[in-house]
């Protein structure tokens, strides 16, 4: 049953965040100045259980979800996740179940994933410059490692993999056009995100944005485009392709042309709220229903209730707001609530 909200949006996709821990840091989203050795991470038992996972996304689909992404925190450092993706693969209602993971730990799970029944897979990557790489996810990982989860998922079977890059003025927008080449000569398709102003805690500023017209532009200028439509109403990356047919690119143009009125997306946070917007403070607790005994019925009034009162548009408020500094009331951390 599609549900809508106060402004007429269907819930159609959930994002399931499965731990709120990493192991880069990120400078745009965990920061090590606060994300150090003393942050207190969530203990195991505060997480949902992949049983309670699997319900409550269940629910979800009652109500109209048909895409379900995996996501944190890096959630393959949940162990076991490929036991999650074999009970969602086979709900009714999940026509797409995608990941998105930092590919780390790619190479050794790619192929457990695959058989597990993953559809598809995003693997977040800023730079194909071993330097720019590492002072923008602050690990020691190396891009190496990166580079070989990807060889590793296509091997695996996984085709239409995405690369995320979130770009940042003066960090590594001068890599823009080495991560489109790349893409295009392994048959990535690399969808390039302006730097939001998620969370409190990574110092956002307008003038870091590089606006999703601006990458086309620059890229444009070397490697011919036109654009392509969109697939469905409410996709979030507008698509790009190459004028010579080696394939195709997008931009989340989540700062400079905010996307709110067809946002149909809900999050579940590795405890089990319910956020209806990235940018909320706080989420609804089912895990507390569940843990309460509440039978099926119970959970699919419980989210059908809250998409219905929805009213969430923040990033389309923020662009006709005078002040552009990110600041207002505290926001959940993206880490927290599942990218
Ligand atoms: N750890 C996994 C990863 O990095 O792919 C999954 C979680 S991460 C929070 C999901 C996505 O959010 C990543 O592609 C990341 O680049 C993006 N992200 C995090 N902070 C962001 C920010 N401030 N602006 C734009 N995108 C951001
Ligand atoms: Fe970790 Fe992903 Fe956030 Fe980077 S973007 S710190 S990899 S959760
Ligand atoms: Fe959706 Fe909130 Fe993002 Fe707007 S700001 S597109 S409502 S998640």
């Amino acid at each position: 049953m599609a549900m809508v909200d106060t402004r007429g949006r269907a819930l159609r996709d959930l994002r399931v965040s499965v731990t709120d821990r990493c192991n880069f840091r990120c400078t745009y989203c965990m920061p090590r100045e606060v994300f150090g050795s003393d942050f207190v991470f969530l203990e195991r038992q505060e997480l949902l259980t992949f049983e309670e996972i699997t319900r409550v996304v269940g629910a979800f689909t009652r109500c109209g979800v048909r895409k379900v992404r995996l996501t944190g925190g890096e959630p393959l450092l949940r162990r076991g996740l490929e036991r999650l993706v074999a009970s969602l693969a086979v709900l009714d209602g999940v026509e797409d179940l995608a990941l998105t993971t930092n590919g780390s730990l790619l190479a050794g799970k790619a192929a457990t994933l695959r058989a597990a029944g993953l559809h598809r897979l995003t693997v977040s990557l800023d730079s194909v410059d071993d330097p720019v790489f590492a002072a923008m996810s602050d690990t020691t990982v190396g891009l190496a490692r990166v580079l070989d989860g990807l060889t590793a998922a296509t091997r695996a079977g996984f085709d239409d993999i995405k690369l995320n890059a979130v770009v940042r003025r003066g960090v590594n927008d001068d890599g823009i056009l080495d991560l489109a080449r790349f893409g295009r000569e392994h048959g990535y398709t690399v969808r390039f995100i302006e730097y939001m102003d998620v969370g409190t805690t990574n110092g956002w500023r307008m003038d870091e944005v590089v606006p999703a017209a601006e990458i086309i532009r620059r890229i444009n200028a070397e490697l011919p485009l036109e654009p392509v439509e969109a697939a469905y109403l409410g996709e979030v990356a507008q698509r790009w392709r190459y004028r010579d047919g080696t394939g195709e690119i997008g931009v989340v143009a989540s700062v400079t042309q905010a996307f709110c009125s067809t946002c149909t997306r809900a999050r579940l946070s590795a405890v089990g709220e319910l956020y209806t917007c990235l940018f909320a403070s706080t989420g609804t607790d089912l895990r507390a229903l569940l843990r309460g005994g509440i039978d099926d019925d119970g959970l699919v009034a419980a989210i059908g209730g809250r998409w219905a009162v929805r009213d969430d548009r923040y990033s389309a408020l923020r662009a006709s707001a005078t002040s552009q500094s990110g600041e207002g009331p505290r926001k959940v951390e993206m880490s927290y609530i599942g990218g």
